[in-house]
Order: structure tokens, then C-alpha cells, then sequence
């Protein structure tokens, strides 16, 4: 059976370039890299190999570059570090509704400790209006944390306005990046943030090593003490191979980039124009441009989306409901719902996420599977009307007036209609 992988947002293949590269230095090169000796010094010079391809590639300085164990502590080392850095000082965080839980769960957990947190709204396409940020600052305001890129629906944020409005304010502003470094152009001076997260496991380097870029001049708190790694900014022996992985992986995605992206986002756009032409009552989450050229993130209404995962997995298609981390929850996705996104209909979405593996061939198969499945999921559905256009609310163009005969009598067999 053909085996497709569709969620490229949760994880990505490490390249055979990135993995020979990480063989040595899980064995005859194996010093450490703080040692003196040559074996230290052959494990430091690829270190810093690593961290000017990682530069590199977001238009950053080498000294710039915290290498970290992966995306989520990036993220917690900028909100942590700042938040430490902030303590009887300042106490306000800005956020948005739609970040990574290692953002979002950071930040409110912080609320505990005394600090507030105000979570900004996003409109119908999942993106912040920077003047809700603006107009968010207190004189308490320490930092500003929104995405880049939203890992569900694609949606880009207006981070170099957000920048300036940060810079304005004297607050520190950090975005995370980890769907965006390596699949569109990330540069940290145009976009004037002063720190970055990325992961190198979402651009075909191996799981379990980051980094966090903080802008020269900019103090923070370690998050992890005990060693003078990182020029003391991330204590614990290096992860020597990692980080080598993490910088072919980087370099690689700089010469490719714009070709990878371009031919990705044909690809995204060819499925999606399959599926919404061979399937009625289906929607594209996110915003119609200014998103990710991977992603579809798509509502198949009437249609439960964990059946829909169950049977497309037995078609050989990979693909996701929200984020991997929610994914196995009921919960529908925080994102969605932040979008105005009904509950039933958050319910019936998929992301599909596109990669450098991703051929026609695959994505005509997901086109020719995907109906089949939609229509016998359907049928089964108690919600889903055959006869009618209105079975969920947001179909209505009164969006209080649809309702179903005899609902409220116990048996709603009725048929849906507008009012
Ligand atoms: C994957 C992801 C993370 C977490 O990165 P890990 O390396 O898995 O810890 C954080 N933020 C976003 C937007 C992500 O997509």
C-alpha cells in the first residue's frame, strides 16, 4: 500500500546528508567539546560550524546562537529567561490565543508566580492585529511573545509590526519560529525581534535540539544552570551530533529554500483545490495568503475528524487534527476555536502538512481517497442532512437561525433549515 506522510508540521525526516554528518560525531569524534585536548577541540570547531550555518540561515551574528534541547525549550528559555530577568521590576506578558502550548502553558503558568498575562485575539484567519498588541502595553509590560507562523493553520503574523511596536515600547519581543526557519525566509534584523525559536526536527534535522537566538546586547536568565556551555546562557554538555545535524540541516534549507517553498506551495494549493472540488461542505482553515506553503489545515463539515485521521491511516495518509500534542485529546483545537471556529466544525478538521518527500503522485492519491472516506463517514453522521444545505449553524446567513425539526423533543430526526 502507498504510504503517505501529510504532517511534516510535527515532525520531518532527518536528511541522509544531515544524518552522515551526525554519525562521527556519535563515534570516533565523540570528545567533548569543552575538553582541551584534540578531541575537544574537533567537537568545538564543528560546534561552531553549526552555529554559523544556524546564523546563517535566520540572518543572525554565531554569538547570537543558544543551541537548546529543541523548540519547546526556546521557547520556555526566552519567556522563563525573561520573565527571570523582569522579576520585582515588571510583570507583564503579552501573548496570542493561538500559540504553541510550550508558549502558551509557559506564560500563564507564570501567572501563578505574580506575573499577568494578557493572551491578544486573533480574527477569523487566525492572525493578531498588532494595534490589540499595542494596545495591550502596560508601563509593567516586559515582553511580547507571538508566533511567526501558527503550526495548525499555516497563518502568518505581522511580527515585523509587532517589532516596531515593541521597540517603541522598550519591551522585549520574542517570536517563535519553528514552523517558518527553513521553509520561509526568517531574518531576525528585518523582522527587528530580539529573540527567536527554532527546532531542528521540523526542518530535517534530528529531534531533540534548538536553539534560541538572542540578540546581542539582550540579557535573560539561563534556564538551565550549572556549567559554562553556551557562554553560560545554557549550561549541560553539548549535544555534539545534534547540533552538527541541526546546522547541515539549516544550510541545506538555505540554498533550497525558495525553490522547496514554491514547489510545496503548487502542491498545497493542487490538494486543496482537489479535495474542494471533489468534496461538497469543505472549508481552508487559515489565511487564504499570507500562510505557510505546507499547510492545509481543512473543516470536512458533518465529519468527525479522529474518524476521519482512523480511516485516512488505513488509506497508508498521514496527516493530524490540531497540533500532534492535542491530537488524542476530545478537545477540539485551541486555534481553531480562537478563529471563531464553531466546536462542531473544529471537530471535522485535518491538517495536512507538506515536505520535501511530498510528490504529485501523493497528493492526487489523498485527492482520489479522501471523497470515499468523507461520504461514508457522512452517511453514517447522525448531523449530516443529505438533503438539505443547512445542517451547522455557520451555513446559515443568520448564523442563530438554523435549527432542526423537532430538536428539543428528544428525537432530532428532523431535517436542518435556515430561519
Ligand atoms: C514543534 C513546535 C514547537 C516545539 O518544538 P519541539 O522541538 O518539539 O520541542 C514549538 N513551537 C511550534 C510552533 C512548533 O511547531
Amino acid at each position: 500500500m502507498r504510504r503517505v506522510y501529510l504532517d511534516h508540521a510535527a515532525t520531518t525526516p532527518v536528511r541522509p546528508e544531515v544524518f552522515e554528518a551526525m554519525v562521527p560525531y556519535l563515534t570516533e569524534r565523540f570528545g567533548n567539546p569543552s575538553s582541551i585536548h584534540s578531541f575537544g577541540r574537533e567537537a568545538r570547531m564543528e560546534l561552531d560550524k553549526a552555529r554559523e550555518r544556524v546564523a546563517a540561515l535566520i540572518g543572525a551574528e554565531p554569538q547570537e546562537i543558544v543551541f537548546t534541547g529543541g523548540g519547546s525549550e526556546a521557547d520556555n528559555h526566552a519567556i522563563r529567561g525573561a520573565a527571570l530577568a523582569a522579576f520585582g521590576k515588571k510583570n507583564h506578558i503579552i501573548t496570542s490565543a493561538v500559540e504553541h502550548h510550550a508558549v502558551l502553558d509557559t506564560a500563564l503558568s507564570l501567572r501563578s508566580l505574580g506575573f499577568e498575562v494578557t493572551v491578544v485575539p486573533v480574527d477569523q484567519y487566525g492572525m493578531v492585529n498588532p494595534d490589540d498588541v499595542r494596545a495591550a502595553i502596560t508601563p509593567n509590560t516586559f515582553l511580547i511573545t507571538i508566533m511567526h507562523s501558527n503550526n495548525e493553520v499555516g497563518t502568518l503574523q505581522p511580527i515585523k509590526e509587532i517589532a516596531a511596536i515593541a521597540r517603541e515600547a522598550g519591551v522585549l519581543m520574542h517570536t517563535d519560529a519553528v514552523q517558518s526557519v527553513g521553509h520561509v525566509p526568517v531574518d531576525v534584523r528585518d523582522l527587528g525581534v530580539d529573540m527567536l525559536s527554532m527546532a531542528a526536527h521540523k526542518l530535517y534535522g534530528p529531534k531533540g535540539v534548538g536553539a534560541l537566538y538572542i540578540r546581542k546586547g539582550i540579557r535573560i536568565a539561563p534556564l538551565i544552570t550549572g556549567g559554562a556551555q553556551e557562554r553560560k546562557r545554557r549550561a549541560g554538555t553539548e549535544n555534539t551530533a545534534g547540533i552538527v545535524g541541526m546546522g547541515v540541516a539549516a544550510e541545506l534549507a538555505m540554498t533550497e529554500l525558495h525553490q522547496e517553498a514554491a514547489r510545496e506551495a503548487a502542491l498545497r494549493d493542487r490538494l486543496v483545490n482537489g479535495l474542494m472540488t471533489h468534496i461538497p461542505h469543505v472549508k481552508l482553515n487559515g489565511h487564504p495568503t499570507m500562510r505557510l506553503p505546507n499547510n492545509a489545515n481543512v473543516s470536512f463539515l458533518y465529519v468527525e475528524g479522529e474518524a476521519l485521521l482512523l480511516n485516512l491511516d488505513m488509506a497508508g495518509i498521514a496527516a493530524s487534527s490540531g497540533s500532534a500534542c492535542t491530537s488524542g485529546s476530545l478537545e477540539p483545537s485551541h486555534v481553531l476555536l480562537a478563529m471563531g471556529i464553531p466546536h462542531e466544525v473544529a471537530h471535522g478538521s485535518v491538517r495536512m502538512t507538506l515536505g520535501r518527500g511530498t510528490t504529485v503522485e501523493d497528493v492526487d492519491y489523498v485527492v482520489s481517497v479522501l471523497p470515499g472516506i468523507v461520504q461514508k463517514l457522512r452517511m453514517m453522521s447522525p448531523i449530516y442532512d443529505r438533503a438539505g444545505e443547512c445542517a451547522i449553524k455557520d451555513l446559515c446567513a443568520n448564523p442563530e437561525g438554523c435549527h432542526r425539526a423537532g430538536a428539543g423533543s428528544g428525537v432530532q430526526s428532523g431535517p436542518y433549515s435556515c430561519k
